[in-house]
């Protein structure tokens, strides 16, 4: 099965080793994609536990767990990336993420992530949706 973060790659060589906690993802992007995945499969714990600490608090379990699971994911596709490669401790993704809502209606969602990196490990920030 392909993965669902539409890298081309298989979902057990690509993001699957993350969710499982198996392997850190080693850049921003690689965290991106993988926190992608874990909307499309609802992997609620995931998504929390790669918020950075400064920003967690923003989410409860329920609104993500409502917002991954009314959703048809799509589609994932990175439009820029700033930093964010292993040896950096900073880094940027730009993304449109393409879902039916609980209409389904097509929808995009477009943001601009802000990662950092944390004794050896990628959370996400926040984000400008636009
Ligand atoms: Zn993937």
């Amino acid at each position: 099965m392909k993965c669902y973060c539409c890298s081309g790659e298989s979902f057990e060589n690509c993001c699957q080793p993350y969710l499982l906690g198996h392997i850190l993802p080693p850049t921003a992007e690689a965290l991106m994609r993988s926190r992608y995945t874990a909307y499309a499969t609802a992997k609620v714990p995931y998504l929390l536990e790669t918020t950075h600490r400064s920003t967690r608090s923003y989410y409860n379990t329920a609104d993500i767990l409502q917002w991954a699971q009314a959703s048809t994911w799509q589609k994932l596709e990175i439009i820029s990336k700033q930093a964010g490669t292993p040896t950096d401790t900073q880094g940027k993704v730009e993304f449109k993420a393409y879902y039916l809502d609980d209409q389904k209606t097509p929808q995009i969602h477009h943001e601009r992530s802000s990662f950092k990196k944390e004794n050896g490990r990628w959370f996400f920030v926040d984000g400008k949706v636009s």
